[in-house]
């Protein structure tokens, strides 16, 4: 059997899409869950980035029990020393330097010539290897780069020590079988290729990273790079859960291929994602959208249960669906409440399992069934709001909508100069609410998108408000929810708010040109 290994990029590549950005507390939670889930590498971040990526890095370096803990960075020294920096708690650690090797980034980005750029990658490598064994290279934008160029390129790196070479389409630029061809390509005309790992990483701007990844493992690649539900620069990265899936399904296509993937955390690990950047994925996504085994219900409904496989070429529960429809509601009991915690992926401390069981008991008095999609925005709100240090604390709010008189908002907060109340008027009540908290809190940040939807059917569903916002050119994701849309709206603002506020202690620049120009990346 051959292993493909999966290397897992959410942390890093996913993490620098809009609104996808996360807290070190918040990726300590992902990345406990990608080792659990199985997959081979972490990449936890990029270093150099920013003074909150290096601490990221180094908490999951030291609490990573299984994968490889791995930090992205340029191919300069300062960037290398960094990553070796940050990575250095963890039990298997790699560094994963780059540069770009097409002619339109070589001339128009790097402003290096072919040979200037060889050179930059070799001592990269060499330095890198002073650190650990195991270091990948990867020539950004291979999928536009000479192929010959990329053959020579990596042949000098595997010489310099490289153990895994990675051949990205940055761009998301090919089709299946060019890209395959190009794999086959590479693993002909490179020196020594076969003694070490050939890795690919799609970007989806065509709809074809998975297809492109499994092409590329069927002209064998033996390390995919991917992401949990896809996230990633643009159009996001190949999605981990379809890859993994498409080659447990298809046994006879992908020959004697496995990964290391528990696929039952697949779900799981899908929520996890959800719940803490607040992006869900389309309801159609394959393996892990709400409609992709939906079936199994009409199904149910007309007892065919003994031809499951008539419409269904994989098992839910191979992917941690479960098939129990228990709900929950008032009676349910504390015992029941955790389980069903634990099984949405959400693990919690025993201070913040009463905290959330004592919302919940709260919510079942008002609607009569909670459902997992209830559960999973109480916590957000009740737990992982809370994570952050909170400058400004929502204390009351009363806001009235009228169709006769301009809508007002009547708002408390506790703020570090006290306790504050402010009226304000404005187009709405949500408008009108957030007029008196930019008062009180000075304006902060520049409100960039709000989007209300309503977590469960029926009308007194909870409502969950997720606003982005932009600070000192960063974005920041703001969550809040409720059964008042308008208590949500106010809880996510101010959410936002504290997390750019933190976000500008954290980020005092630890020296000089430490924060990188954002298009540097694979
Ligand atoms: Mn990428």
């Amino acid at each position: 059997m051959k292993t493909i290994k999966i290397f897992d990029t959410t942390l890093r590549d996913g993490e620098q899409s809009p609104g996808c950005s996360m807290n070190t507390a918040e990726k300590l939670k992902m990345a406990e869950q990608l080792d659990r889930l199985g997959v081979d590498i972490i990449e936890a971040g990029f270093a150099i980035a920013s003074p909150g990526d290096f601490e990221a890095i180094q908490e999951i370096a030291r609490i990573v029990k299984h994968a490889t803990v791995c930090s992205l960075a340029r191919a300069l020294r300062t960037d290398i020393e960094r990553a070796a920096e940050a990575i250095a708690p963890a039990g298997k650690r790699r560094i994963h330097t780059f540069i770009a090797t097409s002619p339109i980034h070589m001339e128009h980005k790097l402003k290096l010539s072919p040979a200037q750029v060889m050179e930059r990658a070799v001592e990269a490598v060499t330095l890198a290897k002073t650190f650990t064994p195991d270091v990948e290279f990867s020539a950004e934008d291979a999928g536009r780069s000479d192929p010959d160029f990329v053959c020579q390129i990596f042949a000098a790196v595997i010489q310099a020590g490289a153990s895994t070479l990675n051949i990205p389409d940055t761009v998301g630029y090919t089709i299946p079988h060019e890209f395959a061809e190009r794999v086959r390509y590479i693993l002909a005309h490179t020196p020594g290729i076969q003694k070490v790992d050939v890795s690919v990483h799609c970007h989806d701007d065509l709809g074809l990273a998975v297809a492109n990844s499994l092409a590329a493992v069927l002209a064998g690649a033996t390390q995919v790079e991917c992401t949990i539900n896809g996230i990633g620069e643009r159009a996001g990265n190949a999605s981990l859960e379809e890859i993994v899936m498409a080659i447990k399904t298809r046994p006879d296509i992908f020959k004697n291929i496995v990964t290391r993937v528990n696929t039952r955390e697949i779900h799981r690990s899908s929520r996890l994602l959800t719940s803490i950047t607040g992006v869900h994925v389309q309801p159609n996504k394959a393996i892990v959208g709400a409609n992709a085994f939906l079936h199994e219900a009409g199904i149910h409904q007309h007892g065919v249960l003994n031809y499951k496989q008539t419409y269904e070429i994989m098992d839910p529960a191979d992917v941690g669906i479960s098939t129990d429809n228990l709900v929950l509601g008032k009676h349910s009991g504390r015992h029941a409440f955790v389980a069903r915690i634990q099984s949405l992926g959400l693990e919690l401390g025993p201070q913040d399992v009463d905290k959330a069981f004592d919302r919940f008991k709260r919510l079942a008095d008002q609607k009569k069934v909670v459902a997992d999609e209830d559960i999973i925005a109480l916590i957000n709100d009740e737990i992982f709001a809370h994570m952050d240090r909170e400058t400004y604390v929502l204390e009351r709010l009363e806001a009235v909508s009228s169709t006769d008189q301009s809508p007002h908002a009547r708002v408390t907060l506790l703020t570090p100069d006290g306790v504050r109340t402010v009226e304000a008027q404005g187009d709405g009540v949500v408008d009108a609410t957030y007029k008196a908290i930019d008062e009180m809190t000075a304006r902060p940040v520049e409100l960039l998108d709000y989007v209300v939807q309503a977590v469960t059917e029926g009308t007194d569903a909870m409502g969950e408000v997720v606003v982005r916002v932009k600070d000192r050119g960063r974005m920041f994701t703001g969550r809040g929810s409720s059964t008042d849309v308008v208590i949500s709206s106010a809880k996510a603002y101010l959410n936002a708010i504290n997390k750019a506020l933190n976000a500008r202690q954290v980020l005092k620049p630890i020296g000089h040109n430490t924060l990188i120009e954002e298009s540097a990346s694979i």
